[in-house]
């Protein structure tokens, strides 16, 4: 294996894999490594719309969202598996003040005037991602193109170096002990899934102060949601949450009333006080370079593609 990989990418999850893919496009050898497998990751859990959701103003996750926005549109409209467009209505409760910050990552965002309780009515198209098969086609293309992807857990980031010279620490969550970095915590998140009654319109209510609510139609389920707890680090099931989440999205979409409950999913954001760390370890010395990829939060899918270029940069870049 040595012979044959020159970055080792610790992780599977989205931003490891669209990490590894882009990698491989700039030339390199890539070997992904992942703990667990892709279907067992957050990535999977994802309801898996674009969206920037809790991040902080910044020059950099504005890039990231655009050049994954752009990416997106482009697999949606090439028949990528799982990924398809959608009209979103984000319905904002806050005074309009114009524009959100991020409206410059989204091609055709338009703002209305709204009904009370509401103030403002944005639609713009996202792109929305079913997981599943999407990590699988990433798998698929990387495979096809000599990479691999091997179920292996390192103990530590550095046992890495033992494949490559080269490693990228995508490993979510998990870094916050991998890298020792303390500003890593967990945001637990839910969704109810519920079979599709037609409907193909994604609706946000953000800033319900019942709780986070949003409803995502896909191909066969919509996905409703949803809770947003930081610091909250259990996945264990909770039924009040699911049934109030469920209350709050008919009273958004009556249609919804009579769907049928298809199942749960909750997962741990994996969150960064102070955003996304991508920058190269300041340890790093010539031949021997660890990259950081982690810190995503509630927008993993949202900022992929375009860390995944920064990410590139750092790693074969010079
Ligand atoms: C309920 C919910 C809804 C969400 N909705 C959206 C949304 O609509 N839009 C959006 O953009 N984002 C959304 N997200 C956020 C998104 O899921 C995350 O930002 C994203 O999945 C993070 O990806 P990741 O690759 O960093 O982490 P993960 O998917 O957690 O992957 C981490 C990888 O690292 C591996 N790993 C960890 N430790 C080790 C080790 N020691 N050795 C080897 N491998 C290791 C794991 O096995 C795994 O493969 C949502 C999240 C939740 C929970």
């Amino acid at each position: 294996m040595t012979a044959a990989t020159d970055v080792v990418v610790v992780g599977g999850g989205v931003i490891g894999m669209t990490a590894a893919f882009t990698l491989q496009q700039r030339g390199a050898r890539v070997t992904v490594l992942s703990a667990d497998d892709p279907a067992d990751t957050v990535s999977t859990v994802a309801a898996a719309v674009w969206y920037p959701t809790h991040t902080d103003e910044d020059p950099r996750v504005l890039r990231w969202a655009h050049q994954t926005y752009t990416q997106l549109r482009r697999q949606a409209a090439g028949g990528v598996p799982g990924v398809v467009d959608r009209p979103t209505r984000m319905l904002l409760r806050a005074p309009y003040a114009g524009p959100p910050w991020w409206a410059q990552a989204c091609a055709d965002l338009v703002a209305e005037p709204a009904h009370p309780p509401y103030t403002a009515l944005l639609r713009f198209t996202a792109p929305t991602v079913e997981m599943s098969p999407y990590l699988a086609w990433l798998r698929q293309r990387l495979e096809a193109g000599g990479g691999r992807l091997l179920r292996r857990q390192v103990r530590r980031l550095t046992d890495a170096f033992d494949i490559a010279p080269t490693v990228v620490n995508a490993t979510g969550l998990a870094a916050g002990r991998l890298a020792a970095d303390p500003a890593m915590h967990p945001v637990r998140g839910h969704l109810v899934l519920v079979a599709n009654p037609g409907l193909t319109v994604s609706i946000r209510d953000e800033d319900d102060p019942a709780g986070i609510t949003y409803v995502h139609p896909r191909r066969h389920d919509v996905v409703l949601g949803g809770t947003y707890q930081p610091g909250v680090a259990h996945t264990a099931p909770d039924p009040d949450t699911a049934t109030a989440i469920r209350s709050r999205c008919v009273a958004l979409v009556p249609e919804l009333a009579d769907a049928p409950v298809l199942g749960e999913r909750i997962g741990l954001r994996p969150a960064r006080h102070g955003g996304p760390r991508v920058e190269v370890d300041p340890s790093s010395r010539p031949g021997r370079r660890l990259v950081h990829a982690y810190g995503h939060g509630g927008a993993g899918v949202t900022l992929s593609w375009g860390c995944a270029t920064e990410v590139a940069d750092l790693a074969v870049g010079d």
